[in-house]
């Protein structure tokens, strides 16, 4: 099925959604570096503006493409777009809601492997010269407290992939939880303080948003057992990384493992360098096999509502 429109591609895709955007028909303009002052003239002339996380499409971009219809963001979080404006400008806000999923969840289950395992600090180690297998007595995670903050894809599928390592699930979400689900995995509901109260392990699951900004503060982790590690892999402002250093310096927690910032690339050198933090640079979604999905998904999801707007 043949399609007509301008299409700019603001930030790096995998190539296979380019490709099946011009099978369509589609003019495609990829310009996976474009700053700010560049895309606010490259846009005049786009029915479709695609992102991922690094391009910001504010209302100033927006009122820069009268002709745009729809914005696409190539992931989840639309934290990026500013969707109240689109919506006002019956603009469509599209996403890739699962393609990620996958990816996410199983980073999560390495960070809290690294964490219990103390990994990153055994290859720190033996790459000096330094055997510190006396030192580095770890913990398990079998039968221990997983608590899960926002229960909606990734959360769930983090649940199902540590109840087979036979840990116990405890979740939060402002939304009922799925009873099908919830008998699948044998969750416990809760509030969030019970939550924290009761995890050997916390992670954060939830988009961000007026409410969900610094969710993790000086009150929240003050519920932590000293023994338990959070866990972030969703968005960076879900944490005050000014409480979190304090908790993590005076040991209130055992540990924590960050794939998001508050400012990215972090400048927050004190909280990196402390010897209780591992951090990856935002690379939760970065498979091959997510990067794809998500590239293809947004391709079919734009061909499909051109053809029926039209
Ligand atoms: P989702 O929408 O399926 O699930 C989010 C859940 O959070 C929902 O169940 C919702 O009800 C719940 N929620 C919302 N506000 C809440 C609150 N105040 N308190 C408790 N629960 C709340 O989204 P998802 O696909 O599971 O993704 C979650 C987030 O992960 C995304 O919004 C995105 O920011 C982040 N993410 C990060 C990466 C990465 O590369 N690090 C990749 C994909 C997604």
């Amino acid at each position: 099925m043949q399609v007509e429109g301008r299409i700019i591609i603001c930030d790096a895709i995998d190539e296979i959604g380019i490709s099946i955007l011009k099978k369509a028909g589609l003019i495609v303009d990829y310009k996976p570096d474009v700053e700010p002052d560049d895309l606010i003239t490259s846009v005049r002339d786009c029915d479709v503006i695609i992102v991922r996380s690094r391009t910001k499409i504010t209302k100033d971009i927006i009122d820069a493409a009268p002709n745009v219809k729809i914005i696409a963001r190539v992931g989840v979080g639309l934290d990026n777009i500013d969707t109240n404006y689109a919506d006002t400008k019956g603009i469509r806000v599209l996403n890739a809601a699962e393609a990620a999923m996958n990816a996410v969840s199983e980073l999560v289950i390495g960070h809290m492997l690294s964490l219990s395992r103390n990994i990153p600090k055994a290859n720190d180690g033996i790459k000096v010269g330094r055997w510190l297998k006396k030192e580095l007595v770890g913990s398990e995670l079998r039968g221990k407290y997983l608590g899960i903050i926002g229960v909606g894809n990734i959360g769930r599928n983090v649940g199902r992939i540590a109840k087979c390592l036979r840990m116990n699930l405890i979740g939060y979400d402002i939304f009922p939880i799925n009873q099908e689900y919830v008998r699948e995995v044998g969750m416990i509901k809760t509030d969030l303080k019970t939550l924290l109260e009761n995890s050997d392990f916390v992670t954060c699951h939830v988009p961000l948003s007026a409410e969900t900004k610094y969710l993790i503060n000086s009150e929240t982790l003050s519920y932590m057992k000293p023994t338990a590690y959070l866990i972030n892999t969703s968005r960076g402002e879900i944490i005050d990384e000014q409480s979190l250093f304090i908790a993590l310096s005076e040991k209130r927690i055992a540990g924590a493992a960050l794939d998001v910032f508050e400012v990215e690339p972090p400048t927050n050198t004190e909280l990196l360098q402390l010897p209780n933090i591992i951090c990856t640079p935002h690379i939760a979604a970065q498979t091959k096999e997510a990067q794809e999905l998500a590239s293809t998904v947004i391709a079919e999801k734009v061909i499909q509502t051109l053809l029926t707007n039209r």
